[in-house]
C-alpha cells in the first residue's frame, strides 16, 4: 500500500498535450522526444536513463537481466485484472495486426483505441476509475472482423471454436452489466462479488473470503506472514482453497521466466548481499511460501550499499477490495547518488520527525530503525508499474518488518522529470490557479517541493507510528489504502512547511512550502476532478485520499476562511488565505488518522472516507471538466521503456548494454505481446 502515483504534478505542472506540431516542439529537449502517444484519456511519455553510461559493464548486465525479468511477469498481471484480460488482449491484437479493411475508417480506429487502452490497463478496465471501457465499435465489427482472422491467428483459443468463443466474449467486451469494475472498495455491496479482477473465483461471498482468513491467523503472532498475498482463493466443489502463484503452481509459464532471468542475474551482483536478495526471491517464488517472502523481504530492506536495486513480484494490494492479495509488477533501477544527499538528510533526522510529529504519544515510534531513502533512475518498468508508473515506492508492506527492520524509499526522479519536462506551457495552470503570485511560487518551487513531497511521503509518512498491540493489520479493510496513503500525505504537508527543512537546506526559504500547499488544495478539491466522468464518484485511494484531506481541511477551515473556493468570471477558483493555520489543520488531520490506523478505527476511518473521499460536487465537477476540455490535454499519463539490448562481440561474450529510445506505444506492447507472453489464454 505504499506506493505514491503522480498526481498535482500530473495537474498544473505536468499535464502535457502531444496533439498537434506545436506541443511536440514544446516537449522536446535536446533533442529528445518526450511524447511518444495520445489516445482517450491518456498520454504516452518517454524517460531517458540519465548516468547509465557511465556504469560498469558489471552492472549494467546485472540491469539488463533484472530488466528481462521486469517484463516476463506481463501477462499475469492482465489475468489477475479479470480472467478474461488475455482472452481479449489476443483477439484485439491479432485483428490488429490482420485486419485487411481500411485502417483509417472509424471503426477500426475505434478498435484501435480499445486496444491502446486496454495495453495501457493490463485488462478492459480503466486503471484509474475500474469502470469496464466502452467500445466504440459495434459488436457486428468485431465479430465480423474476428471471423476473418485466419485460423493460426486465432489458436490462442486452444479448444474453444471461434463461434463459442464469440458468444462467451462478446458481451464481455460490449455488455456494460457485465463485469463493470475491476475492484469494488466501498458501499454495502458484496465486495468480492461486486469486482471484476480474478483475485477470487468460484463465486465466493466476502463473508466466505473474510472467514477462510481469520481462521488461518493466530492473533499472538507478532511476525505474522502477509496472508493471501501470493494466490487466488477459490471454491471449488464446494472447497475454498489457494491456489498459490508459483513454480509449479497457478502462472507457472511466467513464473519460470522471472526465475530463469533472476538466476542470469545472480553471476553480475555487486556483493553478497545482493545476491542473498535475488537467490531469496527465487527460492520464494519456487516455494510460494510466504515465510520465505518475508526472509526476502528483510533482505532486501537491509541491502542499502548497492547501486542497483529492483521490485520484482506480487506487491501491492490495491487492486484487491480486502487488501490481501497483491498485484504482480517490477521496476529496476540504480541510485541517482547526487539527489540522494537530499533524501539522506531526511533519513539522518527521521527520529527529529518521528519525535515531533503532532500525533499522540501513544502512536509514536519509540525508536525509528531502518529509513533508507534514495533517489532513483529506473531502467525498466514492468508489470503494475508499466505504462502507468509510481513517482515514488516505499517497501516492503509488512507492518512488522517495517517496524523491526524498517523500510526503503524511492523517489524515481527520471520520471518526475520526464512528466515536468512534457508539462511545460500546456496553459493549465493559467487556467485554474488563482493569481500570478500562486503560478509565480508554482513556478519558483514547484519540481522541488513536489520532489521533496513525494520523498516525505515515502520516507517518512509510511514508515512513521505504530499500530497499538492485538490491532490487526487489515482491520481497516477496504478503507486501508485511502487511509494509509492520506496518513502518508499529510506527514509531508505537515512537515513541509516546518522551518527545519529550510534550516536543514531542503528548501530555499520559508516561502517555498506554499507551492505545495496551493497545488494540494487546488487538486484535491477541484483540478484531480478532470480525471472522473461526470455522474461518478473517486474510486482510487491517492484520489480519495487527495479529496478526503482537501475537503476535511476546507470544510474545517470555513468559518475562519483559510481556504475558499472563490468565483471570478462565472469560473470557480481555490485560494489560500492563512497558510500557517492550513498546517495546523493538516496537522490535527494527521494525528486522527493516525489515530485511527494505530487503533484499527474501522467506523471511524469509514465515516472519514465515505463523508469527504467519494462522492462528488457535481456543480464544480461539471465546470472542471468544461474548462478542462478546453486545453485538450490528457489527464493521465504513462511511459514506453527504452529497448535494451545486449551488444555482443564475434565471440559471442557481451561488451556492452544499450539504450534504444525509439521504439513507440503500439510496437512495443506488440513486442511485449510476442516477447514476453507465457501464460494460456485462461488461468483456472
Ligand atoms: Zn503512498
Amino acid at each position: 500500500m505504499k506506493k505514491t502515483i503522480l498526481f498535482m504534478l500530473g495537474l498544473s505542472m505536468t499535464v502535457a498535450s502531444c496533439s498537434g506540431r506545436k506541443e511536440k516542439e514544446e516537449t522536446k529537449e535536446n533533442g529528445f522526444e518526450y511524447a511518444v502517444d495520445r489516445f482517450a484519456d491518456l498520454q504516452i511519455l518517454r524517460y531517458q536513463v540519465p548516468g547509465f553510461n557511465a556504469l560498469t559493464l558489471k552492472q549494467k548486465q546485472l540491469l539488463y537481466h533484472l530488466s528481462e525479468a521486469a517484463l516476463m511477469g506481463r501477462d499475469i498481471l492482465f489475468d489477475q485484472n479479470c480472467r478474461y484480460n488475455l482472452a481479449i488482449r489476443r483477439t484485439m491484437e491479432a485483428i490488429y495486426t490482420h485486419y485487411k479493411g481500411d485502417r483509417s475508417a472509424a471503426e477500426f480506429k475505434a478498435l484501435e483505441t480499445y486496444l491502446k487502452r486496454v495495453w495501457f490497463s493490463n485488462g478492459i478496465h480503466h486503471h484509474y476509475a475500474e469502470d469496464k471501457f466502452k467500445p466504440e465499435f459495434t459488436p457486428a465489427f468485431f465479430v465480423a472482423c474476428v471471423k476473418a482472422l485466419p485460423s493460426e491467428a486465432v489458436s490462442f483459443l486452444a479448444e474453444q471454436t471461434v463461434d463459442d468463443f464469440l458468444k462467451e466474449i462478446t458481451p464481455v467486451i460490449f455488455d456494460p452489466e457485465v463485469l463493470p469494475k475491476r475492484t469494488v472498495q466501498s458501499g454495502d455491496e458484496d465486495l468480492i462479488r461486486a469486482s471484476a479482477n480474478h483475485y477470487y473465483a468460484g463465486d465466493l461471498t466476502q463473508k466466505e473470503v473474510e472467514d477462510f482468513y481469520t481462521g488461518m491467523k493466530d492473533p499472538n503472532d507478532s511476525t505474522p506472514i502477509s496472508y493471501g498475498l501470493n494466490s487466488r482463493l477459490v471454491k471449488e466443489d464446494g472447497v475454498i482453497k489457494e491456489k498459490v502463484w508459483k513454480v509449479g503452481g497457478l502462472y507457472t509459464e511466467a513464473i519460470e521466466r522471472i526465475v530463469a532471468e533472476l538466476e542470469k542475474a545472480v553471476p553480475f551482483v555487486e556483493n553478497d548481499k545482493q545476491k542473498a536478495v535475488i537467490e531469496s526471491l527465487i527460492d520464494y517464488y519456487r516455494t510460494g511460501d510466504l515465510r520465505t517472502f518475508d526472509t526476502y523481504a528483510v533482505l532486501w530492506v537491509e541491502d542499502t550499499n548497492s547501486d542497483v536495486d529492483f521490485v520484482n513480484g506480487f506487491t501491492e494490494t490495491y487492486g484487491d477490495p480486502l487488501g490481501m492479495k497483491a498485484s504482480w509488477e517490477s521496476t529496476v533501477n540504480f541510485i541517482n547518488k547526487e539527489a540522494t544527499k537530499r533524501t539522506k538528510i531526511i533519513s539522518d533526522n527521521a527520529q527529529w520527525f518521528e519525535d515531533h510529529s503532532p500525533i499522540d504519544n501513544r502512536f509514536r515510534k519509540k525508536e525509528v530503525k531502518g529509513v533508507s531513502a534514495k533517489v532513483i533512475t529506473v531502467t525498466m518498468l514492468g508489470g503494475d508499474c508499466y505504462p502507468s508508473t509510481p513517482i515514488g515506492i516505499n517497501l516492503p508492506n509488512a507492518d512488522w518488518i517495517r517496524k523491526d527492520h524498517g523500510s526503503k524509499s524511492v523517489t524515481i526522479e527520471n520520471i518526475t522529470e520526464a512528466y515536468d519536462k512534457a508539462s511545460q506551457g500546456n496553459g493549465f495552470s493559467e487556467e485554474f490557479v488563482w493569481s500570478d503570485a500562486e503560478r509565480e511560487l508554482l513556478k519558483t518551487y514547484g519540481f522541488t517541493t513536489d520532489n521533496l513531497h513525494t520523498d516525505l511521503h515515502e520516507c517518512l509518512g509510511h514508515g512513521s507510528g505504530i499500530t497499538l498491540p492485538g490491532v490487526e493489520p487489515d482491520a481497516l479493510k477496504a478503507y486501508a489504502s485511502t487511509l494509509e496513503e492520506a496518513r502518508a500525505d499529510l506527514f509531508g504537508l505537515y512537515y513541509i512547511a516546518d522551518t527545519k527543512l529550510v534550516e536543514l537546506g531542503l528548501l530555499p526559504d520559508a516561502e517555498a512550502y506554499k507551492a505545495e500547499y496551493y497545488k494540494f488544495m487546488m487538486n484535491g478539491l477541484q483540478t484531480q476532478l478532470v480525471r472522473i466522468e461526470l455522474g461518478k464518484n473517486i474510486e482510487e485511494a491517492h484520489m480519495r485520499n487527495r479529496q478526503l484531506i482537501a475537503r476535511w481541511v476546507f470544510e474545517k477551515g470555513k468559518a475562519e476562511k483559510i481556504v475558499e473556493l472563490k468565483q471570478h468570471d462565472g469560473k470557480t477558483y481555490v485560494v489560500i488565505n492563512d497558510y500557517e493555520k492550513l498546517r495546523r489543520l493538516f496537522g490535527e488531520l494527521l494525528k486522527e488518522v493516525q489515530r485511527i490506523k494505530s487503533e484499527g478505527d474501522l467506523d471511524a476511518g469509514k465515516k472519514l472516507v465515505e463523508t469527504y473521499a467519494v462522492k462528488v460536487d457535481q456543480v464544480l465537477h461539471r465546470e472542471v471538466l468544461e474548462r478542462y476540455a478546453k486545453l485538450d490535454l490528457a489527464p493521465y499519463k504513462g511511459f514506453v521503456n527504452p529497448v535494451m539490448r545486449e551488444v555482443k562481440n564475434e565471440k559471442g561474450e557481451v561488451v556492452d548494454i544499450t539504450l534504444d529510445y525509439s521504439e513507440g506505444y503500439a510496437n512495443q506492447m506488440l513486442r511485449y505481446s510476442k516477447t514476453y507472453s507465457f501464460l494460456p489464454t485462461y488461468n483456472n
